[in-house]
């Protein structure tokens, strides 16, 4: 039986994954949470899991009588849930939220089986490690991410050399037409609410701000390897074609669907064939319009930042997504404003650029998250000083 771990299973994409697997059919080694053990123990429980972790300390107990009588392992804080990536496994969903889902990510490529990856930041925090840690071991990584995981399938069969542009669509989120004025009185719950995906909060402010669109850049060319000024993002507030590829002859192959991210998990779940997977159908005559718009770098500055991080590559990509990480947080406490995300990531990189010259220096995960670590102590100086 096929060996599998989830790890976010409490998350969107987790409960998304869980709901495409059948009790009876597969092995579940690993099942990993954080606040929700409730739901982390029920799932556990019903896919027989060997080890239920959560990775916080203070949810040891609650998780351990919730299993109680069940046989299933109980284990908590983070260096549990990497031993859990330990757990050897043919198929493991990395879907934690944040950079803290790398180590885990990383220990799981060791057993050389399937990652599939919906943790974004940590390609775009440790893109080249990553992908150099799965050929050493002879682990396969799949993109979860809609995006890229459409591209993934676009390019299957094409020659790569005679692609020339990778287009990333981007619905523009909740706030796509709100002018800066609006946008700077924007809160937290009206960034939460995206107008088609259903995701976890995190990334939902984060489409709002478009810091979603620009990991997904840095994401993009850290995964496919094009070079940068290759691979675009086009506003498509219908959310229905998720990338394009353009060729040498001029073609452009698109890749449509509904918004519901159990196909791109399907997809990594049954490649290198298809199954049957339980999502809605396009009904192309009802949809009647597909439209596409420029994005607007001066609302959205994180994709400027994100074009300079691909230029800069290094460790520059951890310290971009340490610092939104922190900004996010500071937003989300509402001691910042909408815009003030912007400001204090690009501050960040500017106050720690000095101190990471290794550009050209092959990278380590001791550098990576040296680098993690400082971007996460200036961004959280960088936002007190602009906290309201
Ligand atoms: P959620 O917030 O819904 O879920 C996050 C999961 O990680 C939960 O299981 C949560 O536990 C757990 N978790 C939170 N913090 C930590 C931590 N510090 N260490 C270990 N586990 C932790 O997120 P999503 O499912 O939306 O996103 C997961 C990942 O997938 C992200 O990287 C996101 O960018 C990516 N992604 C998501 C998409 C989506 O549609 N949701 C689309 C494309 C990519 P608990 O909830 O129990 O506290
Ligand atoms: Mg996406």
């Amino acid at each position: 039986m096929r060996r599998i771990s989830v790890f976010g299973a409490t998350g969107s994409i987790g409960q998304n994954t869980l709901d495409l697997l059948n009790p009876g059919e597969i092995e579940i080694i690993a099942l990993s949470g954080g606040r929700q053990v409730d739901l982390l123990a029920a799932d556990a429980r019903r896919f027989g899991a060997q080890v239920a972790v959560t990775c916080y300390p203070d949810c040891y107990d609650a998780l351990k009588q919730a299993l109680a009588g069940s046989g299933i392992e109980a284990a908590a804080g983070p260096d549990a849930v990497v031993e859990a990536a330990d757990r050897p496994a043919d198929w493991v969903m990395s879907a934690i939220v944040g950079a803290a889902g790398l180590v885990p990510g990383l220990r799981a490529l060791r057993h050389g089986g399937t990652l599939a990856l919906a943790n974004k930041e940590s390609l775009v925090t440790a893109g080249e490690l990553l992908m150099s840690e799965a050929q050493r071991h002879g682990a396969t990584i799949l993109p979860v991410d809609s995006e890229h995981s459409a591209v993934f399938q676009t390019l299957t069969g094409e020659d790569r050399a005679a692609v020339e542009r990778v287009i990333i669509t981007a619905s523009g989120g909740p706030f796509r037409d709100w002018p800066l004025e609006r946008l700077a009185g924007a809160t937290p719950q009206q960034a939460v609410a995206h107008p088609n995906w259903s995701m976890g909060q995190r990334i939902s402010i984060d489409s709002a701000s478009m810091f979603n669109k620009a990991l997904e850049l840095i994401e993009a060319r850290e995964f496919f390897g094009f070079p940068s000024e290759r691979i675009e993002v086009i506003v498509h507030p219908q959310s229905i074609i998720h990338a394009m590829v353009g060729f040498s002859d001029g073609g452009i192959i698109a890749h449509l669907g509904p918004a519901d991210m159990r196909h791109a998990i399907g997809y990594a779940l049954n490649w290198p064939g298809r199954a049957h997977v339980p999502v809605e159908r396009l009904d192309l005559a009802r949809l009647a319009n597909l439209s596409f718009q420029a994005p607007d770098e001066t609302r959205f500055p994180a994709l400027r930042l994100a074009r300079e991080v691909m230029a800069a590559r290094g460790l520059s990509g951890a310290v971009f997504n340490a610092a939104k990480e922190v900004a996010l947080d500071h937003f989300i406490g509402r001691q910042i404003g909408f815009l003030d995300m912007a400001a204090v990531v690009e501050e960040t990189m500017v106050r720690v650029s000095g101190d990471l010259c290794r550009k050209d220096a092959a990278l380590d995960l001791e550098d990576i998250l040296n680098a993690d670590h400082l971007a996460r102590q200036k961004a959280e100086e960088v936002a007190r000083l602009r906290s309201r």
